[in-house]
């Protein structure tokens, strides 16, 4: 690719390159220009509308169990691809192999899974909610749930920090729900999404207009949705209140999920000490959480409580895993963290540790180290802080500010009531691990922190070697959270489909729900 040439986007069944010069994607390690994005000039009005008619109306056609078949198909090209993805990860994204595989492999593992739930679901056109409910005295008059793929098209509007597993996490349940899809991916990172859709697109798997990409601005693009669309935004808590606030949502009625920020917990049972497994775990899994994808993980731990007398053990077993965390260029392979995105998340980070620090004593702060093979003035690299609160409940800003990197707030608690009123000041985060030996412990926290939280993580002896980590997102598993976390809920197993589907009541006679049910099949979790 030469240096500055346009991605061109897929819209209206077909290739299209935006007006204007476009905005430069870079590589936040050496600070080259990558590629460029623009939607200037594009007709969305009709490039929606192709997708709602065209592509809507062709994978509802199909069944769910040969929608299925596509999202396997898909996972065929991706897989075929996957090194070239790798390269665009490092270069784009400034992440090590390991960390791009977070984002690529948890993608294919994603639609992958849906693949095979699909299946399940065979040659049915729709799915039954539950049983027949009698109306009456009468049996022979009844009422039955009924979930039918919306007559609408699912936009998209996603993050920079998981240009694929972003993609597909939200666009396996839309196309197995046989809902047309239009991404628009987050500028900075926008290449990979985009080289993915081509690869899907050019292997000629997808009905035309089943799936679009828009590359660039975002402007206009909730402006073209109309009633049965549904728009599914993955971004800051500030772009989430313009996307609830747009009229398509807040008066058309069009359905919206918000997947927003969180200060995600980590808490130690008040029972463990400094030689048991429980603190071990918690400490290895706070070190992980913080130097995966630099940090940049909506669902990493930011904030870590432990009882008070082990605030110190903690601090110090913390800080010592992180001086191994070597930082600079992922294409060295002794580097075990890469960079952020870009200067300006390494700005937005640098600062946010500065209000952090207002409230909090630094413990461990890696800033001092040289970076490997990468120049600290040009490189979006920034190193390991752990941060720490002897009196969290005097603390405002810890509660309240979401670090977008490798950072992380040691506190300490008093009692657990204490523990859990502080975790709750998250306002609602995406998931809260607990560490602990104790069953009975780990059921008492998974009810007092679950109301608060999409996912309950609790990481005991007897699974350490089998959990999936606190951030990582499984697609049985729901993904989401109440409050300050934008309120959505996605992934879930088949609990995804619900948000592509309209339910309805059909209350008719048992001839005629029979007739439905010919065509339509039970929805079990
Ligand atoms: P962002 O600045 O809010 O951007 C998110 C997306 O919204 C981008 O595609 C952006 O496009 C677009 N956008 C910006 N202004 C818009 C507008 N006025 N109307 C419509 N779309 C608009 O967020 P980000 O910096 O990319 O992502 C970081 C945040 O995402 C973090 O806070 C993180 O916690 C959160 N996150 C949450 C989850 C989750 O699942 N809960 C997952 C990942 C990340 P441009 O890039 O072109 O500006």
């Amino acid at each position: 690719m030469t240096t500055s040439s346009l991605l061109p986007n897929f819209l209206g069944g077909q290739w299209q390159t935006g007006t204007g010069e476009g905005t430069p994607l870079f590589d936040p390690v050496l600070g080259t220009e990558l590629a460029r994005v623009s939607s200037a000039g594009l007709d969305l009005a009709a490039g929606f509308r192709f997708a709602r008619e065209q592509g809507g109306r062709a994978l509802r056609a199909l069944s769910y169990g040969e929608r299925a078949g596509l999202l396997a198909a898909i996972v065929k090209v991706l897989q075929a691809h996957r090194e070239a993805y790798g390269e665009i990860a490092t270069a784009n994204s400034g992440t090590t192999a390991k960390d791009s595989a977070v984002d690529i492999d948890g993608g294919i593992f994603t639609l992958g899974f849906y693949a095979k739930q699909g299946e399940s679901l065979g040659g049915a056109h729709a799915l039954l909610d539950g049983e027949r409910i009698r109306m009456g005295k009468d049996p022979v008059f009844q009422t039955q749930h009924v979930l039918q793929p919306t007559h609408g098209v699912a936009l998209f509007i996603n993050a920079f920090n998981f240009p694929s597993w972003g993609l597909w996490e939200k666009a396996a349940p839309a196309l197995l729900s046989g809902v047309p899809v239009i991404i628009k991916p987050a500028t900075a990172t926008a290449w990979l999404t985009q080289r993915m859709v081509k690869d899907v697109i050019d292997a000629n798997i997808l009905p035309v207009g089943a799936l679009s990409v828009v590359c660039g601005s975002s402007a206009g693009l909730m402006d073209q949705l109309q009633p049965f669309d549904v728009v599914s935004f993955t971004g800051s808590a500030d772009t989430a209140a313009i996307i609830r606030s747009h009229p398509a949502v807040a008066c058309a009625g069009v359905r919206c999920n918000i997947e927003a920020d969180s200060l995600n917990s980590a808490l130690l049972d008040p029972a463990a000490t400094a030689d048991s497994e429980a603190f071990n775990l918690l400490v290895s899994e706070v070190v992980r959480e913080m130097t995966v994808k630099s940090g940049q993980k909506c669902t990493a731990i930011r904030r870590v409580f432990v009882p008070r007398a082990l605030y110190d053990a903690a601090a110090q077993a913390i800080g010592a895993k992180l001086t191994k965390i070597s930082v600079g260029n992922p294409r060295n392979e002794s580097v075990r963290m890469g960079s952020l995105v870009s200067q300006a998340q390494k700005a937005s980070v640098l600062e946010g540790i500065a209000k952090l620090r207002t409230e909090a004593e630094v413990l461990f702060d890696g800033s001092g180290v040289a970076l490997v093979d990468a120049d600290a003035a040009v490189a979006a690299c920034v190193a390991p802080t752990l941060l720490g609160a002897r009196e969290p409940a005097k603390a405002k800003v810890l509660h309240e500010v979401e670090v977008f990197g490798p950072v992380a707030t040691l506190m300490a608690y008093d009692s657990i009531e204490e523990a859990y009123e502080l975790i709750r000041r998250g306002e609602g985060s995406l998931v809260c691990s607990v560490y602990s030996a104790d069953p009975a412990f780990t059921a008492g926290a998974a009810l007092a922190l679950g109301s608060a939280h999409g996912r309950v993580h609790a990481i005991s002896p007897d699974v350490a070697a089998s959990q999936t980590g606190h951030g990582n997102v499984m697609p049985m598993s729901l993904h989401g959270g109440p409050g300050r976390a934008g309120g959505g809920e996605e992934l879930g197993g088949l609990r995804a489909l619900g948000f592509y589907h309209r339910r309805s009541a059909v209350q008719a006679s048992s001839a005629a729900l029979d007739a439905l049910a010919a065509s339509a099949v039970a929805l079990k979790y």
